[in-house]
């Protein structure tokens, strides 16, 4: 029973520790899996933007070019804009550009002067330090993500905090020449919200997944547990019970002695009231039995008396086979006195039981020999000794009776 609960404490504290474990790398796994899918969908929600930057830059270019390239008297192309010019891009631009969700773009020449932009109020400034416009004018694409506090957007409106790509797409001349540069402010709020759901999703299921992973997990951990607890306890109880009668085997029944003694030991050696007392067992005449009655009539027998003795001994007291056919029975907390009515009591329930062979009731007597450990006692040999002896002493004065040693 001891043995049986430590193991199944000890299951139950791997069973918690598997738990924990799981837990944790859930969260880990989910938090990681998150980050990494957001980075995806983020580079997703910018190559995109830039990809419609590019084809709206060569469409403008491509469509727009008296408006934006002039050719000067040696015959070289330079990005310039007439005066006339700004409205007519306006309306272009505003066709051209809305079904992109582009709010802004500006169109700077080669000294990173801002020559157009749809916010006229910008239009003259200058950025030469911007090191994405500096890739832009070395023929390079720049693209970055981030949120403005303030945008005009195409019609004029201003919008505050808006999740924005800027990309940056040189502006080439018909000999392959950059003569300037874009930049377009794309809207991606929309594309974001997609992708937080997208994330919000992929999530889930990844949750649901492991939930049912980890789940299914601890289930079949649970029962291989449960069955090598089992396994344990059987194996616990071949390598602690007697085969024949079901009672302790000898090696029990001493462990049982040793540990009463040594807790009797524990206790003040003044308060002699604590003593443990043993009786030892021994059928009467018992090879006559076999001989008389066979073998398994003996088996029986031993059966029999086994279950009697166990009815007769109280909760505390333990019982064990110590041989063929001798018992040991341990009572913890009984003085000498006590131990000797106990086992008149034994010994009066021996002789009464009704065993019965082909109609024939066959009388069944033991000897006990009854000796009590008291708390300076510490020897738990000496102490079968003293039992042993005594029940020797039993036998020799004519059995079926007790005797104290
Ligand atoms: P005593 O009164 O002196 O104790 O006589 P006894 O015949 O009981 O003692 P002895 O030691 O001569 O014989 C014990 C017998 O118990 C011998 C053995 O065959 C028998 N025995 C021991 N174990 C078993 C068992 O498991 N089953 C059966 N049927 N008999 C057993
Ligand atoms: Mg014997
Ligand atoms: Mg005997």
């Amino acid at each position: 029973m001891f043995e049986h609960s430590t193991g199944q404490k000890a299951s139950n504290k791997l069973l918690k520790l598997l738990l924990k474990t799981a837990l944790i790398s859930s969260v880990l796994i989910i938090v990681v899996v998150g980050y990494a899918v957001s980075l995806l969908y983020s580079q997703h929600v910018i190559e995109d933007a830039e990809y419609d930057a590019i084809s709206v830059g060569e469409a403008i270019v491509s469509f727009e070019k008296h408006q934006l390239i002039s050719v000067d008297d040696q015959n070289i192309e330079h990005l310039r804009i007439p005066p006339d010019g700004f409205k007519k891009l306006d309306v272009t631009m505003q066709k051209a550009l809305a079904p992109f969700d582009i709010i802004k773009i500006k169109v700077f020449t080669e000294d990173a002067t801002i020559i157009y932009s749809t916010d006229h109020s910008i239009i003259g400034k200058s950025d030469p330090d911007n090191p994405s416009l500096q890739i832009a004018l070395a023929g390079g694409v720049s693209s970055n993500r981030k949120t403005t506090e303030e945008v005009t957007d195409l019609l004029g409106e201003k919008k505050f905090d808006v999740d924005v790509v800027e990309t940056y797409i040189p502006i080439v001349n018909s000999l392959g020449n950059i003569v300037g540069s874009f930049e377009v402010y794309q809207d991606v709020s929309s594309s974001n919200y997609k992708s937080q759901e997208g994330i919000v999703k992929s999530l889930t299921t990844l949750t649901i997944v492991l939930v049912i992973v980890f789940s299914l997990s601890l289930i079949i951990i649970r029962v291989a547990v449960k069955e090598l607890n089992l396994a344990q306890h059987e194996l616990h109880k071949m390598a602690t019970e007697d085969a024949l009668t079901g009672l302790k085997n000898r090696g029990a029944i001493v462990e049982s002695v040793k540990r009463e003694v040594s807790r009797n030991q524990g206790l003040s050696t003044i308060d002699e009231g604590n003593p443990v007392s043993l009786i030892m067992v021994d059928v009467d005449h018992f090879k006559s039995i076999n001989d008389s009655y066979g073998h398994p009539v003996g088996d029986s027998a031993l059966q029999e008396l086994a279950r009697i003795m166990e009815v007769t001994i109280r909760d505390n007291d333990t019982i064990g086979r110590y041989g063929g056919e001798e018992f040991l029975l341990v009572f913890p907390d009984t003085d000498q006195e006590e131990a000797k009515l106990l086992a008149e009591r034994v010994r009066h329930d021996i002789e009464n039981i009704d065993f019965f062979y082909a109609g024939k009731k066959i009388t069944l007597t033991a000897s006990l020999g009854v000796t009590t450990i008291g708390a300076c006692d510490t020897d738990y040999e000496q102490a079968l000794k003293r039992a042993d002896e005594a029940l020797y002493r039993a036998k020799y004065e004519g059995r079926n009776r007790v005797s104290i040693g």
